[in-house]
């Protein structure tokens, strides 16, 4: 108990555990897993870089900064689901495919269609042509 609430006196004003924190721990186990096969010293190197910064985070005294390092963080991986689930349902849009115009880089949903199409763009009405491979 008396342990306890040292800890929690130690801890208050600092960082703390976020999912900043989470995500670097399990990098470094990922990269600790490889290390088993491989035995770099380089990869245990960044092991301990990546630990040591994800510990200097938890015991940080400036909330804000690391707080705003965790809000970069949670974006980026939000951006990075978002684009995995776009390309989830591009792929199961069998009777489309997506190409982007060369010139605005719109993306454009177009029926699929084997063989070499000319298509006009409808946002730049520029004319190019489609290449679809896979009816
Ligand atoms: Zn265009």
């Amino acid at each position: 108990m008396n342990f306890r609430y040292k800890l929690m006196q130690f801890m208050s004003g600092r960082n703390g555990i976020d999912n900043l924190f989470y995500a670097l721990f399990a990098v470094a186990a990922v990269i600790s897993i490889i290390n088993c096969f491989v035995n770099s010293f380089v990869l245990q190197f960044i092991i301990w870089i990546i630990l040591g910064y994800a510990f200097f985070r938890v015991l940080s005294r400036n909330v804000e900064a690391r707080r705003r390092e965790n809000q970069t963080f949670n974006r980026m991986a939000m951006g990075f689901k978002e684009k995995r689930n776009v390309r989830r349902q591009r792929k199961a849009d069998y009777n489309h495919v997506y190409k982007k115009c060369p010139a605005c880089h719109a993306v454009l949903r177009l029926p699929r269609r084997k063989g070499k199409h000319n298509t006009i763009c409808p946002r730049c009405n520029k004319q190019f042509k489609v290449h679809v491979f896979k009816a």
